[in-house]
C-alpha cells in the first residue's frame, strides 16, 4: 500500500482537494511545491503524453510513486480545440478573455452544435517505466454566455454545462462539480484501483 506519494503539480487547488481526498487512506501527498520540484514542459500533444512527461519526471526527482495529471476542454465545432491547449489558450492567463474568444471563435463557425467535453488523464508513475493511466471525462455543452462566479470555479468553468444539467459548473458547488468532473471521474478510478482494491 502506498504510504507516501508525490502530487507533480504547483496548482494549490489541486493539490487541496487531493489530499482531502486521500485523508482516509492515511498518505501522506507531498506537491511540486514543497519537494520544489521543477515545472516540466508540456512538449506532448495528448493529455496522456503530458500526464506521463510529469509523473515520470517527479518519479525520476524523487524515486517515489508520483502522481501528475492533464486536463482541458474540447469543443466538436473547433475539431476539439482548445483541448491540450487550454492553459495556454489564455493570453497571460486571462480567462475572462479566453473565455470571450472562445465564444467568439464558435460564432464564427455559425454552427449551433455547440458539444463539447472536459478530459482528465491521471498518471501514476511507480518506476522508470512503469505506470498506471486513469481517465476522466464529462461531456456537456458550451453555453451562450458566461454564468457564475463559483467560489472554487476555474478556467473555463462559467461557459461549460454538464449533460443532464441547466447550470455551469461555475454556478456548482465545488463538491456538485467534483461529482461529476473529468478530474473528480479520475481521481475516483484512482482511488477504486490503488487504495480501495481487496
Ligand atoms: P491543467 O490540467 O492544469 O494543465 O489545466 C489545463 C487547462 O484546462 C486549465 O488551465 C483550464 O483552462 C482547463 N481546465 C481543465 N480543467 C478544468 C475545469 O475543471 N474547469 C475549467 N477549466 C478547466
Amino acid at each position: 500500500m502506498i504510504k507516501k506519494l508525490v502530487f507533480a503539480s504547483h496548482n494549490k487547488g489541486k493539490i487541496k482537494e487531493i489530499k482531502k481526498m486521500l485523508e482516509p487512506y492515511g498518505v501522506e501527498v507531498l506537491s511540486g511545491e514543497d519537494l520544489n520540484l521543477e515545472d516540466v514542459e508540456e512538449t506532448g500533444t495528448t493529455f496522456e503524453e503530458n500526464a506521463k512527461l510529469k509523473a515520470f519526471a517527479a518519479y525520476k526527482e524523487t524515486g517515489l510513486p508520483s502522481l501528475a495529471d492533464d486536463s482541458g476542454l474540447c469543443v466538436d465545432a473547433l475539431g476539439g480545440r482548445p483541448g491540450v491547449y487550454s492553459a495556454r489558450y489564455a493570453p497571460n492567463r486571462d480567462f475572462e478573455k479566453a473565455m470571450q474568444m472562445l465564444l467568439g471563435e464558435i460564432a464564427e463557425t455559425k454552427t449551433n452544435d455547440r458539444s463539447a467535453h472536459f478530459s482528465c488523464f491521471l498518471v501514476l508513475a511507480e518506476g522508470e517505466d512503469k505506470c498506471s493511466v486513469f481517465e476522466g471525462r464529462v461531456d456537456g455543452k458550451i453555453a451562450e454566455q458566461r454564468s457564475g462566479t463559483g467560489a472554487q470555479g476555474f478556467g473555463f468553468d462559467p461557459i461549460f454545462i454538464p449533460n443532464g444539467h441547466d447550470r455551469t459548473f461555475a454556478d456548482m458547488t465545488p463538491e456538485e462539480k467534483g461529482s461529476m468532473s473529468h478530474r473528480g471521474r479520475a481521481f475516483a478510478k484512482f482511488i477504486k484501483e490503488v487504495f480501495e482494491k481487496n
